[in-house]
């Protein structure tokens, strides 16, 4: 389908953009990072990209509020997250990142005025960075309704007691709010007993016990972290929406953050591919080119079918999230869920592979963007709780 004018001149800037400005900048970020003492500071570098996107209107391009971003819808969006998602530090600096993208999105649709204008703002604007705190250590946290930190009411506000992990973007010096999920009331119906509500990170009582490590790397500057909510008092008006409606904020929190993960490992995937492509056809082994062996040529073009099945389904899921809204294409988010992760991972290991030694180290971003890949078929759900659900849908509608 052809895109829109205003979509396709998006597209173009932001293929320049990324060209010019952020490929050349993966080496440095990363030099950064791995020379810098304390691990959790952000290079220069970063801010002075995200100011140059700003400026030059790549900025918020996720959010399809007009009022708030461009405006633009899933479908629209598609093309650009798969732009921004070829290089992993290519979404922060056009303020497209997980999780902040979603926590804006629950801001939007669930803050106060003051809420918005405290934390909304700094977001929109990159000032501040957000997580979302809803795994627990100890429950299985694919099954939300086992979380147990607690939010008590108390006087004119909520006491939280409670311990989280894999808090993505707490580590980050600028992270500012929390959006935590409790339970107000364990004697509710199942889905009734959990709620939303904001925690700045300063409140007393709330402490950063430690950065988790991905296959042994603390992602730092953003990181995850392990929390700690020792008799946090908040105001009641840092509630979300109402008591007991955690559920509902998480269904539509997840829709569209979902498919934005596959539309980002899309990028990753179709670039690996590119690197593929280059890499074999200058590398030269027993005496001819690597992109004259059989085996390498069937990786090449099992890739590239690979992607363009995942980004049609990730584009179908889009198109139908807009015209039916996201609970109607549940079953197509879920298909994109379960299938472009694995699909992302088994082209970069292929690409890996193509590569030798060199695609394990730091010296391209196939090994990070692998880790990416795998992480996702947990971090938004195990693939199997989507299979699960998707199942479910499925025989219900086709069972009788
Ligand atoms: C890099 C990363 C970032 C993350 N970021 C965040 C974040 O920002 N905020 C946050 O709150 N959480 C975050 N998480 C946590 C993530 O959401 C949870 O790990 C996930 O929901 C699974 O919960 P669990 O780890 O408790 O696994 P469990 O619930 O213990 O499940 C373990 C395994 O059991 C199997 N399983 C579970 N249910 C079923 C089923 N119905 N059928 C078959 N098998 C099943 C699956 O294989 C699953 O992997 C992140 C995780 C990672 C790795």
């Amino acid at each position: 389908m052809a895109m829109a004018p205003s979509v396709e001149t998006l597209r173009h800037k932001l293929s320049l953009f990324m060209q010019e400005r952020v490929y050349t900048a993966e080496e440095a970020v990363r030099n950064f990072i791995a020379q810098s003492q304390d691990r959790w500071v952000i290079p220069d570098l970063v801010e002075k990209l995200k100011a140059e996107a700003r400026s030059a209107g790549l900025w918020n391009l996720w959010c399809p509020h007009p009022e708030y971003g461009a405006g633009l819808n899933n479908a629209q969006y598609a093309p650009l997250a798969e732009i921004m998602g070829r290089s992993l530090i290519g979404p922060e600096i056009f303020n497209c990142n997980a999780p902040d993208t979603g926590n804006m999105e629950t801001l939007i649709a669930f803050g106060s005025e003051d809420h918005k204008e405290t934390w909304l703002k700094p977001l929109l604007e990159g000032k501040i960075r957000s997580a979302f705190c809803m795994t627990e250590p100890d429950v299985a946290s694919s099954d939300a309704t086992n979380i147990r930190c607690s939010i008590t009411r108390h006087d004119n506000g909520y006491v939280l007691n409670g311990r989280k992990w894999w808090s993505t973007g707490a580590m980050d010096p600028r992270c500012r709010i929390l959006i935590v999920m409790g339970k107000t009331n364990p004697e509710a119906e199942r889905h009734r007993q959990q709620s939303m509500v904001l925690v700045p990170v300063d409140t007393p009582g709330v402490s950063i016990v430690r950065p988790l490590h991905v296959f042994g790397s603390d992602d730092a500057p953003h990181g995850h972290a392990e929390i700690t909510f020792e008799d946090v008092r908040i105001d009641a008006d840092m509630l979300l929406l109402g008591e007991g409606r955690g559920f509902e904020i998480a269904q539509a929190r997840l829709g569209p953050g979902r498919i934005h993960h596959c539309m980002r490992l899309i990028g990753c995937a179709q670039r690996s591919l590119e690197m593929m492509c280059k890499r074999a056809h200058v590398r030269v082994a027993f005496g001819k080119p690597l992109s004259e062996q059989g085996s390498l040529r069937e990786d090449i073009s099992r890739s590239a079918c690979d992607i363009e099945q995942g980004r049609l389904l990730t584009l179908a899921a889009a198109r139908k999230m807009d015209e039916t809204g996201n609970k109607a294409a549940r079953d197509l988010i879920g298909m994109a869920k379960i299938t472009v992760p694995a699909m992302a991972q088994r082209v970069l290991d292929r690409a890996i592979q193509i590569h030798g030694a060199k695609g394990l180290s730091q010296d391209t971003f196939l090994a990070d963007a692998w880790s990416y890949a795998r992480t996702i078929r947990i971090a938004d759900g195990p693939d199997q709780v989507h299979m699960d659900a998707l199942a479910r849908q499925l025989i219900k509608a086709h069972a009788d």
